[in-house]
Formats: C-alpha cells, sequence, structure tokens
C-alpha cells in the first residue's frame, strides 16, 4: 500500500461505528453537553497530561464554583489548586487559570478568541490546546495533534513525522477537511482503547487490514 493510496475516506467509515459505542474524550464530552467555550477551555487545558477521569472530577468540582471567566477570576490560585488536584501540573495550572480572565480582558476584550494565533497568548493555551479548542468550541477548521494523533497516523503508514508538529503541518496538507475535526476525537478514542501506545489491540482494530502497523513510539 503506498501512501498516496492509504484509504483514509475507508477508515474513517469503518471507524464511525465503532467510536460512536466507545466513550468520548471529556472534551467532547463538554463540548457536546454545554457547548460553552469558556467550559471547553478550562477542561482542555485541565486535561492536558491529564487521565479524562481526573479530567472529569477536577470539572465537576471547578464548574460549581466557577462557572464563568468572571466567578473563575474572583478565587484564589490556593482555591483552584484545591478545586483540581490531582490534576497533572496542578500547582501550575492553577496559576495559569488564575491569570486567565485577566489576560483575556486585557487582549481580547475578555472575549475567547476563534484563532489559533490569538488563542496561544493565553496562559496554558499551546498550540495543541489552541486547536482543540477552535475545533470543538467554534467548529473552524483545525486539526489537533496529540500524542494519540502523532502515534497512530504514524502507525498506519498515512503519514512519517517526527514529532507532534510536523504531523499536524503535514496532516494540513493531506488530511481532507471533512475529517479534520473529528480526527482528534476518533484517534483519542482509538488510542485510549484500542490502538494503546503499548501492545495495540490490532486483532480487534476495525481497520486491522487496512493500517500498515508501522509500530514505532
Ligand atoms: S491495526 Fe493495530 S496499529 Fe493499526 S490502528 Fe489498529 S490497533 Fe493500531
Amino acid at each position: 500500500m503506498s501512501k498516496k493510496t492509504f484509504p483514509i475516506h475507508e477508515v474513517f467509515e469503518r471507524l464511525d461505528p465503532v467510536i460512536e459505542k466507545l466513550e468520548a474524550p471529556v472534551v467532547d464530552f463538554i463540548a457536546t453537553q454545554s457547548g460553552d467555550p469558556y467550559k471547553i477551555l478550562i477542561a482542555t487545558i485541565l486535561s492536558a497530561r491529564t487521565t479524562d477521569q481526573v479530567t472529569t472530577k477536577a470539572v465537576q468540582k471547578l464548574f460549581p464554583q466557577a462557572p464563568d471567566m468572571e466567578s473563575l477570576s474572583k478565587l484564589t490560585v490556593e482555591k483552584i489548586e484545591e478545586l483540581i488536584y490531582p490534576v497533572g501540573f496542578y500547582r501550575q495550572k492553577a496559576k495559569q487559570l488564575h491569570k486567565l480572565p485577566q489576560v483575556l480582558q486585557e487582549k481580547f476584550n475578555g472575549v475567547i478568541p476563534d484563532e489559533i494565533d490569538d488563542l496561544i497568548q493565553l496562559p496554558g493555551v499551546g498550540r495543541k490546546t489552541a486547536n482543540l479548542v477552535r475545533a470543538t468550541a467554534f467548529h473552524k477548521p483545525a486539526i489537533c495533534v496529540d500524542v494519540h494523533v502523532h502515534r497512530i497516523c504514524n502507525r498506519w503508514g498515512y503519514i512519517k513525522t517526527k514529532n507532534p508538529l510536523e504531523t499536524e503541518m503535514k496532516l494540513r496538507k493531506i488530511l481532507p477537511e471533512e475529517y479534520w475535526l473529528k480526527i482528534n476525537s476518533y484517534l483519542v478514542t482509538l488510542g485510549q482503547t484500542i490502538c494503546r501506545p503499548q501492545r495495540p489491540h490490532c486483532d480487534r482494530c476495525p481497520i486491522n487490514d487496512l493500517c500498515r502497523k508501522i509500530l514505532t513510539k
């Protein structure tokens, strides 16, 4: 199978019914439940290097006390730490969330932007988070590449890249735009359940016969 003929449409067609039955990533869940860019932004920041289970518990504690940017601005760093513990890097994230309302006000008049170059100016927001927020909160074309997307696209043999940024740039060139929004949630879900980093379950993967199984890290 050459790279040019990788059957990307068939891959997504086969993944559609499978992904529907598996548990969606927490950020997608929040997006479908609330559609609120504030909640999506906060959940995305908290979810970095954190399991969905821990992120879910953290937002369940944080959102009742800080349902919007204004209420978040009234919480101390210590209080935010207490509410989001034990997400990964919770001290650092608490500081970033504490700064967020002020930076947002100063730079964007309090309105969460939808452009990547604007979003990455917010505390705690890197390219991955910015792409995910743009796609899930604003339904704008964006490809959010995290470790799962990077690993699985390379395993498929669809691309050959060294890091997530290279993967994002390559996918922008070759991935049909109709899949930009879904690739992250599909491959996060697939990556957490079937195409796991170590010992992927190829035997029960719906695209077993289409994948080149290039099992690098
Ligand atoms: S066939 Fe194996 S390596 Fe390929 S996507 Fe499925 S689980 Fe991953």
